[in-house]
């Protein structure tokens, strides 16, 4: 953990994930002088990559055969790409019990040229994001890029007169509870940097900091969901018949159901994880307004609807975890308002901390991949001038597709946000033809309604966080505050019964001695849904001592 030594670098790549590593290898491969450090907080890597994961390989091609035009004969690159879908099960359940394949809505959507067509994954693969991180640092590694697990990064040093980021800080460790400075302390260093590379994923800490001291600009909100996720062993005899090339997708209940049921977005997702394992997963728009939902909850009624049931019974739970998506798309992409560039000067925003999820495809990290070798190229060809490199980066995403793509989708996830799944999935088949709403942030919406669908039994949320094998050290400052406990007193607990006790996937909230508190933030998941779904905008996440969270293996 030698950081003194890393105090200055060429190319500061934050965050460990499918971007950050894809901008690493191409420059290392074009450039291979240039000095490139990647630092992630997780302890190892993949430990903090969760995904459903559905990939468009042709960006992996893409990436790895500039390197080694043979990638694909290696046995990690076969077992990664191990899964390719042959059977792409689009499913609307009605209740349940009743599942309809409407996959040929998306044959007819081809037909008809429509953007609804994105949505087919046949000829994808299912992947396991933790092992593809896994792979591609080791990818990295090989190429000379340095890359540093256990180091979180809490902000950015930004130089306003200069128009330019100098480096990065990082966490301090070795504080207690208290923030008093115990024998082991070190103060965070400050790596100072040429480039700045944020790829830190969804809602990354130091991308919205820098976002607001660089005064870049978002056209709309950004939007999130939350995935949880279980992987679950299940019989040879059950796994065969769901088979190798599976991926369902499942709209409907129990997220919404038409007329009288809830309403919100979202659905079900089924993939095989490994020979005999299956991952089952809910992801949850957090627009919801029921103040009582969770999205486990959902996710025990999915499993427990006739269709998931046959697959998994009897099974048993081996991982899990959660995680949040960027879903606003293509308007909520945080721009340079003079230049119109993601990212400013020496500053470039990656993946999911840009937000490049195209929610028509329910996929991003080939969009991820994809900014990540946009960023390498740029930061290469722009060796002399590196307060061009954020234009320039934009200038290649924009060649590169991704823009392009992001732009199909653009009114989807807002139209349905604005409408409702009823009425705003049926519609968003007009596509551009539809206006740009304006869009509520999720936590503005919550109301006192309660979820119809609420099991009897509570989702055990201990067994679900011991899968996640999160871990953080006890002894030091909560990285979760609540900024005015007041307004939980007075108003959120009379009016919504404190949602965050509720939806914390890992039982991190309680109330104690009649005041809701964070009170077992090694629990922590790092999803950062409790920042934004608080519906009075009342808890910060901040990052804890590096090598602390979840240890997703297979996710
Ligand atoms: Fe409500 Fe937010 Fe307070 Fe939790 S932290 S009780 S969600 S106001
Ligand atoms: Fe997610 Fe917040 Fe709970 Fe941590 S405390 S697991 S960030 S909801």
């Amino acid at each position: 953990m030698a950081v003194t030594n890393l105090n200055k670098t060429s190319v500061l790549i934050v965050g460990a994930g499918p971007a950050g590593l894809a901008a690493a290898i191409t420059l290392k491969n074009q450039q291979p002088q240039t000095e490139i450090c990647v630092i992630d907080k997780a302890a190892e890597p993949g430990n903090h990559n969760l995904s459903g994961a559905v990939l468009e390989a042709d960006c992996l091609n893409t990436l790895l055969a500039a390197v080694d035009k043979d990638w694909k004969q290696s046995e990690q690159a076969k077992e990664i790409l191990a899964y390719k879908v042959t059977k792409d099960n689009l499913l609307f359940l009605a209740g349940k019990n009743f599942p309809f394949n409407i996959s040929i809505s998306i044959k007819l959507a081809k037909a008809l040229k429509l953007n609804f067509a994105q949505m087919s994954h046949m000829g994808d693969y299912i992947v396991s994001i933790s092992k593809l991180t896994k792979w591609l640092s080791q990818a990295a590694k090989n190429l000379g890029v340095e890359v540093i697990h256990g180091f979180a990064a809490e902000d950015i040093i930004y130089d306003e007169k200069k128009n330019a980021a100098l480096g990065v800080k990082l966490v301090d460790q070795g504080l207690d509870k208290l923030g008093q400075k115990q024998p082991n302390y070190v103060a965070g260093e400050i790596i100072n940097a040429d480039v700045i590379v944020l790829a830190e994923g969804c809602d990354g800490l130091v991308t919205e900091k820098f976002i607001e001291k660089a005064g870049l600009v978002r056209r709309a909100n950004q939007l999130y969901s939350v995935g949880v996720k279980e992987i679950i062993k299940v019989s040879n005899e059950q796994f065969r018949k769901f088979t190798h090339g599976r991926a369902v997708h499942a709209l409907g209940y129990p997220l919404w159901t038409p007329v009288l049921g809830p309403a919100m977005f979202g659905g079900g997702i089924m993939y095989p994880a490994s020979e005999n394992h299956i991952a089952v997963g809910m992801i949850v728009g957090l627009d919801w307004k029921y103040c009582d939902f969770n999205p486990q909850d959902a996710l025990t009624n999915f499993k427990n609807h006739r269709f998931v049931k046959k697959f998994i019974e009897g099974g048993t739970i081996v991982e899990a975890g959660a995680k949040m998506i960027p879903e606003g798309g293509y308007f909520a992409l945080p721009r340079n308002p003079q230049t119109s560039a993601i990212g400013k000067a020496n500053v470039l925003l990656l993946g999911d901390a840009a937000g490049f999820v195209n929610m028509l495809k329910i996929k991003g990290i080939h969009n991820a991949i994809k900014s990540g070798i946009a960023a390498g190229a740029a930061i290469a060809g722009c060796t002399n001038n590196p307060a061009a490199i954020a234009s320039k980066y934009t200038e290649l995403l924009n060649m590169s597709g991704v823009i392009e793509e992001m732009k199909q989708a653009a009114k989807f996830r807002q139209t349905v946000a604005k409408l409702g799944p009823l009425f705003g999935i049926p519609l968003s088949i007009l596509g551009g033809k539809l206006p740009k709403f304006k869009i509520k942030k999720d936590y503005e919406v919550l109301t006192s309604k309660k979820y119809k669908y609420k099991p009897s039994k509570n989702y055990d949320k201990d067994t679900f966080t011991a899968m996640a094998a999160t871990e953080h050290r006890e002894e030091q400052p909560s990285h979760l505050t609540i900024t005015n406990t007041n307004i939980c007193a007075q108003k959120c607990t009379p009016g919504f019964n404190s949602p965050c006790i509720t939806f914390c996937p890992a039982g991190v909230y309680e109330t104690v001695n009649e005041q809701v508190k964070p009170a077992n933030p090694s629990n922590c998941l790092h999803c950062k849904t409790c920042q934004r779904k608080c519906p009075f905008d009342n808890i910060r996440w901040t990052a804890p001592e590096g090598g602390g969270g979840p240890r997703y293996k297979n996710m």
